[in-house]
């Protein structure tokens, strides 16, 4: 096991699952490190998991739709790599 991964338990639907993350990977949507799994998964870092900046000012409306966008357009990507 790489020692630059951590590890994150989740409840899924085949069980409680361990998964490993780098958490250095750039987070789907704001393209910073995700430094720790959120609830959201190990590709969103807990500040966009809860919608604020990374000093913890909240987004505007208008910031969410966009990173709504963007997370969306990253998934498709990584189903049509897949
Ligand atoms: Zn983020």
């Amino acid at each position: 096991m790489d020692t630059r991964f951590k590890s994150a338990i989740y409840n899924t639907k085949e069980g409680v699952k361990t998964f490993y993350y780098d958490p250095n990977s750039p987070c789907i949507m704001c393209g910073k490190p995700v430094v720790e799994a959120s609830t959201g998964g190990t590709a969103i870092c807990p500040c966009c998991d809860i919608g604020v900046h990374r000093d913890g000012t909240p987004w505007s409306y208008k910031e969410t739709l966009e990173m709504g966008k963007r997370a969306a357009a990253k998934y498709f990507m990584q189903k049509l790599e897949n």
